[in-house]
């Protein structure tokens, strides 16, 4: 988005697993614009209090102040005429009503910078994000680093068994992992594979294929 005339909005969204460091992602976003002096609202669902009520963290204990909404159309109505820049966490947490909220902002002339897991714990879509990244400007994919292999991870692992799309908040009940170690049965998501690791320790060795 490096070249934009008049007030006109637009939609970012950041996307990856659990821990690819889209919190932080946003909030360095968040704060540039601060810096620039730019007028900034910051939403969160109220689901998600892992950390505070009133404040986004990530994983690495990086903060914003932000404000909690129930539902989609409370970001639209929270969001204040001055407001140049809105941005949102969480966003799989808010239902598709939110990518009609976000199109009226960046309609309005305002920059939305958006947040979210784009799959589940069984590596499906997560909507609304393929919706939201369909109607964005602007695409950011981050990885995490899969706790097994080291290799890039694009799937967030439950630990936990339950088949509830949403559980949130339980300590260790999330990891990262690759395509590779990502396990979808929840019987063997905690147990030991060694292939990868093996593989792993010998190409560190140097007697990978020996
Ligand atoms: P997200 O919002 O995508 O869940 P966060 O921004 O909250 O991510 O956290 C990213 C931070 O999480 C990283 O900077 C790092 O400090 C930490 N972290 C913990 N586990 C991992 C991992 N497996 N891969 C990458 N970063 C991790
Ligand atoms: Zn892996």
């Amino acid at each position: 988005m490096d070249i934009v005339k008049g007030n006109m909005g637009w939609i970012e969204v950041v996307v990856g697993p659990m821990f690819s460091g889209k919190s932080e992602e946003l909030i360095r976003r968040l704060r540039r614009a601060e810096f620039a002096r730019q007028r900034v609202q910051i939403f969160k669902p109220a689901i998600d209090e892992r950390y505070a009520a009133d404040e986004i963290v990530s994983h690495s204990g990086l903060g914003i102040q932000s404000e909690c909404v129930n539902k989609a159309s409370e970001v639209m109505a929270k969001v204040q005429p001055r407001t140049e820049v809105v941005g949102i966490d969480e966003a799989q947490f808010l239902g598709d009503e939110i990518v009609d909220v976000c199109t009226q902002l960046a309609n309005l002339g305002k920059r939305v910078i958006v947040a979210g897991l784009d799959t589940d714990y069984l590596g499906r879509p997560f909507e609304p994000m393929p919706r939201l990244l369909a109607m964005a400007e602007e695409i950011t994919k981050l990885l995490a680093i899969c706790v097994r292999c080291g290799n890039p991870a694009v799937h967030t692992q439950r630990l936990i068994e339950s088949d509830e799309l949403i559980v949130v908040g339980a300590q260790g009940a999330y990891e990262a992992r690759c395509r590779r170690c990502f396990e979808t049965n929840p019987a063997l998501a905690n147990a030991k594979k060694e292939g990868p690791q093996l593989i792993a320790r010998s190409r560190a060795a140097g007697t990978a294929g020996k």
